[in-house]
């Protein structure tokens, strides 16, 4: 055990952690030349196409340091404000972190939550300046950053670059060297902390976990602390490439466990796994996942709601920050109500549902939680708005507030200011991190910014400012509850809660938006937005004459045939509400309303 390792890499989005992860891979040889591809730990389709980490992801290298053998066991995390639940979880199981940071951009807002997560958690923290091979990389002014925020000499930063292969074995020499052995007791009844599992739909649920104390030997009787189910453990063993079987595994090592359960509820993230016969107590586990966007998903199909069901449960086990409850919508049926940590997770369970599980699916709009307090004295926890009571038996409404932390070239805060004051923003402070980099803190109702507001951001800074926040409380606001009707009919699933003063101006691009994303039909559509019995906003979608595409499309031929190639790929997002066929972007259509 004195010659294991267990580590992280955390870092801002795009600084390289998976590049590094890759050459360290390389180096120890865990990946022989022919295996190596890019970013190879981003084994997910949908992380190579976008070129970004979701999940994290652990592998064991061997790696020989001064005459002695050492195992490392290395977890990628990802980067993104959406996924730091992966990171924290990738904590909990390691004694230090390898904290890269691009020298060409410096210190970025994840940069700092991440670390914050790692000292919180007692990490021994390794500095690495990475990318140093780039022509405009700042080595001394990010080193001068570094130093401030984590207080570190300045040798012990190691200057990196993933992609040129430079400076990898001063880390892995560092990761011996600086990072302390995993305590815990061989020989001390079984405790095994669960940090991730997998359906294989071949071998049942793969469980991955961290050994804190005692020796799991293949074919004992084990147990799940939570749930307290027992299993065989029938194949346990270490995740190299491939997983490689073991017979038996001691306390500070990382592993998987397969025995056979097929029930994707059996297994939680953040569970103990110890023996029937001796066992332990639970370790603490992680903090529940706080959603902060809700909204539902329904089957295109209503046949489906079985198969979603069931969809949903196995991706749960890959994904513990996806919460989800079953919900009725008078326009779309039987679906799920899911809270995600953002917009990105919201897209990318979308997107895995479809590709792993083959289900079409639409999604409604997207809502945060409101608490309502009722006039009879009642707090009802609101995420849908079609859970909004009238308006008589409503006393008040609070919404969520975050502190958001962004930091940017001094150029642009000016108009980061306009942007966060127009979202209902405070300034709470401003602080220069260096001459032209500046801190600022706000306070922000959650609604405004879970949506498009990074992207606003990114564009106003030239794509220099990071975001990074955190929820701080309910405050009172004036909510209110906008109704949308086609030919007269409410269609709940577009129904959205909204802050008073916004609600006209929102009501009207709403019915603009939707009448350019509702495809034409033989009959002329009324779009209707208002407020309780008050119309305030209203559009028409005229009917269509004979010849469908040359009307509908004009002379486009590039926009008719991809229409044509869009029908063709199977099942369209899209859904009858009534005599009108509602597409899929209709239900987002609010995301899109500048
Ligand atoms: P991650 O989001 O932290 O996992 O970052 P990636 O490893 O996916 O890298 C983000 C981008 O930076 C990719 O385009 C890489 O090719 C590039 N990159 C990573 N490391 C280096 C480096 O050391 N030097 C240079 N010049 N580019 C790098
Ligand atoms: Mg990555």
């Amino acid at each position: 055990m004195k010659n294991i390792r267990n580590f992280c890499i955390i870092a801002h989005i795009d600084h390289g952690k998976s590049t590094l992860a890759d050459r360290l891979l390389e180096f120890t040889q865990t990946v022989a030349e022919r295996e190596m591809q890019n970013q190879l730990l981003d084994n997910m389709d949908l992380e190579r196409e976008r070129g970004i980490t979701i999940k994290s992801h652990a592998i064991q290298m061997n790696y020989n340091y001064k005459g002695e053998d050492y195992v490392l066991n290395l977890i990628d995390t990802p980067g993104h404000v959406d996924f730091s639940y992966e990171v924290s979880r990738s904590i909990a199981a390691c004694e230090g972190a390898l904290l890269i940071v691009d020298s060409s951009q410096g210190i970025e807002a994840q940069t700092i939550s991440n670390l914050y997560l790692a000292i919180g958690n007692d990490l021994e923290i390794i500095p690495v300046l990475n990318k140093i091979d780039l022509p405009h990389a700042m080595p001394e002014e990010v080193s001068d950053q570094i130093i401030d925020l984590i207080g570190c000499d300045r040798e012990d930063i190691i200057h990196a670059s993933g992609k040129a292969g430079i400076g990898i074995e001063d880390i892995l020499n560092a990761i011996c060297e600086r990072i302390p052995a995993p305590k815990g007791d061989p020989a001390a009844p079984l405790q095994a902390l669960i940090f991730d599992s997998v359906f294989n739909s071949y071998r049942g649920i793969e469980v991955y976990f961290r050994i804190f104390n005692g020796t799991l030997k293949k074919g004992e009787k084990v147990k799940f602390i939570n749930t307290s189910k027992t299993y065989e453990a029938d194949e346990i063993g270490v995740l190299k490439l491939n997983q490689e079987p073991r017979q038996e595994m001691a306390a500070g090592n990382v592993g998987y466990l397969i025995s056979g359960i097929k029930n994707a509820k059996e297994v939680k993230v953040g569970d103990t796994i110890t023996h029937v016969e001796r066992p332990a107590a639970g370790i603490q586990g992680f903090e529940d996942v706080k959603p902060m966007v809700f909204a539902g998903i329904y089957p295109v199909e209503t046949s489906e709601y079985e198969e979603l069901r069931a969809s949903m449960e196995k991706l749960q086990l890959n994904d513990a920050s996806l919460v989800w409850e079953p919900e009725t919508s008078a326009a779309l049926g039987f679906g799920f109500r899911c809270g995600f940590l953002g917009m990105l997770h919201m897209e990318i369970v979308q997107e895995r549902l479809e590709r792993e599980f083959d289900m079409t699916v639409i999604t409604t709009v997207p809502s945060v939680q409101f608490h309502v307090h009722t006039t009879k004295g009642a707090l009802l926890k609101v995420s849908a708005p079609s859970e909004m009571p009238e308006p008589n038996y409503i006393d008040h409404v609070e919404e969520p507030f975050i502190k958001a932390q962004i930091i940017s070239k001094s150029e642009f805060v000016g108009p980061i200011i306009t942007l966060c004051m127009d979202k209902r923003g405070i300034l709470k402070n401003q602080t220069y991190l260096t001459s032209d980099r500046v801190e600022l803190t706000f306070e922000m109702p959650l609604a405004e910014i879970v949506f498009d507001f990074f992207d606003k951001l990114k564009t106003i800074s030239r794509g220099y400012a990071s975001l990074d926040y955190e929820l701080i409380g309910f405050k009172q606001s004036n909510m209110v509850k906008l109704d949308v009707m086609l030919n007269g009919e409410p269609v709940d699933a577009l129904s959205a809660i909204v802050h008073r003063d916004k609600a006209y101006d929102w009501g009207k691009r709403l019915c603009e938006k939707l009448r350019e994303l509702l495809p034409r039909q033989m009959f002329e559509i009324a779009i209707q937005a208002a407020i309780g019995q008050k119309i305030i906003a209203r559009e028409t979608v005229k009917a269509l004459r004979k010849n469908v595409l040359a009307k509908c499309y004009g002379g486009d031929i590039s926009r008719k045939r991809k229409l044509l190639e869009k029908q063709k790929k199977g099942k369209k997002r899209m859904r009858q509400v009534g005599n009108v066929e509602i597409p899929q972007e209709a239900f987002l259509a609010v995301l899109k309303l500048d």
